[in-house]
């Protein structure tokens, strides 16, 4: 905060104010953040440089953030660069002059594409000197990468790429060392890494926003002639985090903080049909007894937690006055009197997976209901026998492009909350009201939706019964939600303690399943010789950027799951691990095959143990010797989690928690798990 009281200049020199922002400036500003591992040194870099894109070309803020979070875009607009490794090395190799054949065998040597770019390029002759690039051509260039289609898509993928490489650069400052440092401020380096989906500087979402807010804190205080006061730099932050979570697009949050000021940014950018919100997240608890310690004292609710996939559908009547709403839903599909979008737990749009559902949607909204955004699960429903089916059933649906007509796997919906209605957010009031009017708004169709079935009964053995009778209608076991009082609103992006899950299978394990990343497999023995056998496993470390592996998995695989695994695995390989994924070095435990990181699978333990095979939660101080990590215990693959990216997998610290809790229930029933190492 010093830094941002005082006059303290970010260390690239102005450009002139209205002037496209040099992108060599904000690669000014990746190489500062990468040389330090402090947030608070980080947040400093981020927030004097924004501070000088306020001061001189506020027109660019919008690109500038968005290629700080290595985005293109919000996460609803389906925008996906989806480049592999293979098409990346096609272009440096193509714009810098060099085989491939070469390119790969830098690769091999160096392990990140990054420096492999700048490598490739400090040795290439420069005919003539391009211009220098800046940060909208780049978002911009980027933006044609990612959105090319249709035929030849590839190659002019590479085309693209090779325009962004052969300007990067071209203001001198990627004469870098790549034996030194970390390769310095190169700008066909994070060009690379952006491509690559991983910038690698230790630079979080949150960290990114924390520093918006304080860049603009301090430059509102500045043109008043002003040093901004630390109460204004809190209250800054915390309306700008408050914002983003109801309201998450920098497209529209920014151009309004601009035009209003960020002490006013609550008011222009509430929560809105059309725009997907983060959902609120479940603590996983391990016995009915930890949820009663929990709530002691308070009210809470049970409910069914069903078995199916996550879906946020929102709403709008063509008769309203929420004209921005109408125009974001109406690129999704027109219903009954309005227009209307579901989205997944990770914001895309399923509108085109589930238009069955979105067709019947008129006969289960009430007249009055103009508007609304409802959190529901979508669940395979048993038309004959009118009750829920596993989840495999609705692993059976096509993902896209389904025609109404075709479907034969039928979802029920079943909505648990409700946090929009009629032009207003509801988030911030109890459960019990909003369920309130979530049943005043709606009316069950059997078998095309309902109200999650719920039981506010506080005692165990209400609970217990409850839980069996989920389990006996095909539920995973129950959510246990508080009902009243502040504590009870709907926090979005929030993994909370307010709400708790037990699942049936886990109440004596460890509580929950793992979602986990696959980085590696091992060719299959006997009858597998033709497919992988057994798979390498990943957390993900926000802290760092990594994927720390966790146990290798062999079991709980069908023949036609392993097939269907090796097919789409088999076009993801990569010649060695990525820089970023954390892994024991050599000798017999390097899997046979790396992958690029893409799939997260659904895993159940028995339990957990220390290993020094493994590198989970190593920072969590768990090991005093400091060697060894978090593994799994017999692992069992469940599913393929299509609805979490590699960034949402298990949390080392997660692992971590799961590790302690298991530690010390084994500590008050007797000796710990013995190490199998
Ligand atoms: P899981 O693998 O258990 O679904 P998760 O990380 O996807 O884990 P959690 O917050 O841990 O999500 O568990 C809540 C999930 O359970 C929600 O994402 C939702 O899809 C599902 N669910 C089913 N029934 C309910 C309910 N009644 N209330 C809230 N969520 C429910």
């Amino acid at each position: 905060q010093a830094s941002l009281k005082s006059e303290v200049k970010h260390p690239y020199p102005d450009w002139k104010p209205g002037e496209p922002v040099p992108y060599a400036a904000l690669c000014k500003t990746f190489s500062l953040v990468e040389l330090t591992t402090k947030r608070l040194e980080i947040m400093a870099h981020c927030a004097l440089f924004l501070r000088q894109v306020l001061r001189l070309t506020p027109d660019d803020m919008l690109s500038t953030v968005l290629l700080m979070i290595n985005k293109l875009a919000p996460d609803y607009a389906g925008i996906e660069l989806g480049i592999g490794e293979s098409l990346i090395m096609k272009a440096i190799g193509e714009s810098t002059g060099r085989s491939l054949a070469v390119v790969k065998q830098d690769q091999k040597e160096i392990g990140d594409l990054g420096l492999v770019a700048v490598k490739s390029r400090s040795t290439q002759p420069t005919m003539f000197k391009p211009k220098a690039l800046t940060i909208r051509g780049v978002h911009k260039g980027l933006m044609g990468i990612a959105t090319v289609t249709g035929n030849g898509a590839q190659g002019r993928k590479v085309d693209n790429i090779k325009k962004l490489l052969s300007s990067a650069d071209a203001n001198g400052t990627g004469k870098v060392d790549i034996t030194k440092d970390k390769g310095g401020p190169s700008e066909a380096k994070y060009i690379i890494r952006f491509l690559e989906g991983k910038l690698r500087l230790g630079l979080a979402e949150r960290t990114v926003i924390v520093s918006l807010a304080q860049a603009m804190v301090a430059h509102e205080a500045a043109q008043k002639g002003n040093v901004p006061s630390t109460g204004d730099l809190e209250k800054g932050e915390s309306i700008l985090k408050t914002v983003y979570s109801e309201l998450p697009s920098y497209d529209v949050i920014i151009p309004a903080m601009l035009k209003h000021g960020i002490m006013n940014l609550r008011e222009h950018c509430k929560l809105r049909a059309g725009v997907p919100l983060k959902p609120m997240l479940a603590k996983p608890t391990k016995a009915i007894t930890e949820v009663l310690d929990r709530f002691e004292g308070q009210t809470f609710t049970c409910e069914y937690k069903y078995d199916g996939e996550r879906a946020q559908i929102h709403y709008v009547a063509k008769d309203t006055t929420e004209e921005l709403s109408q125009s974001t839903l109406s690129a999704t599909k027109a219903v009954g009197g309005g227009v209307a979008a579901i989205f997944s737990r990770n914001s895309e749009d399923l509108s085109k997976k589930y238009p069955d559902v979105l067709a019947k949607l008129p006969d289960w909204v009430k007249q009055e209901t103009k508007s609304f955004v409802l959190d529901c699960e979508s669940v395979a429903w048993d038309v004959v026998e009118k009750k829920v089916l596993p989840f495999q059933q609705l692993m059976t649906r096509k993902k896209k492009d389904v025609r109404v007509e075709d479907v034969k796997v039928k979802v029920c919906v079943f909505a648990f909350d409700l946090l929009y209605l009629n032009g207003e957010a509801v988030v911030e009031k109890s459960l019990r009201e909003r369920r309130e009017l979530l049943h005043r708004s709606f009316q069950p169709v059997e078998g095309e939706f309902s109200f999650a079935t719920a039981m506010d009964g506080q005692e165990l053995d209400e609970i217990q019964t409850f839980l069996d009778e989920s389990v006996r209608a095909s539920c995973e076991g129950l959510m246990v939600k508080m009902l009243d009082g502040e504590e009870s609103g709907y926090e979005p992006s929030k993994r909370s303690r307010n709400w708790l899950k037990i699942k049936k299978d886990y109440l004596s394990g460890i509580g929950d399943s793992l979602d986990l990343v696959v980085l590696g497999a091992y060719h299959g023995k006997g009858k597998r010789t033709s497919v992988y056998g057994a798979f390498l496993l990943a957390c993900y470390n926000p802290g760092t950027d990594t994927y720390e592996t966790v146990c290798n998995i062999g079991t709980g695989f069908s023949e036609a799951v392993l097939e269907e695994l090796h097919a789409a695995l088999s076009q993801i390989v990569i010649d060695r691990p990525k820089p970023f994924y954390a892994h024991s070095a050599g000798g017999q435990h390097q899997p046979d095959v790396w992958f690029e990181p893409r799939y997260v699978w659904e895993v159940k333990t028995a339990d957990l143990t220390l290993s020094p095979r493994y590198k989970a939660g190593m920072k969590e101080g768990l090991d005093p010797g400091g060697e060894k990590g978090i593994s799994l215990r017999f692992p069992r693959f469940i599913k393929v989690r299509d609805d979490k990216k590699p960034g949402e997998a298990t949390s080392s610290r997660q692992v971590a928690e799961m590790y302690r809790k298991q530690e010390s229930v084994a500590k008050s029933k007797g000796p710990a798990a013995d190490d199998d190492f």
